[in-house]
């Protein structure tokens, strides 16, 4: 039985920059150059609809495509509802809805395209 001592062994925090890519963010400002407007401020995480029941933040998921793990970002992007109350937020006047949409129409691109890499395995 696991003795509890009253700490845990934190998860590994390094950031291999081998693993990350950033095809995926500029695929995004290709299809809504407002993104690059976005100075992390937190307002839509704020307001979000969906932040009020998951981790759900979209400040967080630009910084992470802009840092390169879109693998974190397909895996969650889904629990957007499309609300649009991040865009009537925003101070940068980024078009979050058409921006949610757009990461959400390239994450399914990518995993079709994943899926047939495997399938020709
Ligand atoms: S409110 Fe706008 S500027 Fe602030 S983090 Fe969200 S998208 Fe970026
Ligand atoms: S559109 Fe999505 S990210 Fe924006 S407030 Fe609504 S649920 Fe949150």
């Amino acid at each position: 039985m696991a003795k509890d001592f009253g700490y845990t062994i934190s998860c590994d925090r390094q950031i291999d920059f081998d693993k990350l890519s950033r095809s995926m963010y500029l695929e995004v400002k290709k299809a809504e150059p407002s993104v690059d407007a976005c100075i992390s401020c937190g307002t839509c995480a704020a307001t979000c609809t969906a932040g009020q029941f998951t981790d759900f933040s979209l400040r967080k998921f630009i910084l992470l495509l802009r840092r390169g793990d879109s693998l974190s970002v397909i895996q969650s992007i889904d629990k957007c509802m499309l609300c649009g109350k991040c865009q009537l937020v925003c101070p940068m006047g980024v078009n979050t809805r058409g921006l949610i949409y757009s990461i959400q129409v390239i994450s399914r691109r990518i995993e079709c395209r994943n899926r047939r890499v495997v399938n020709k395995m």
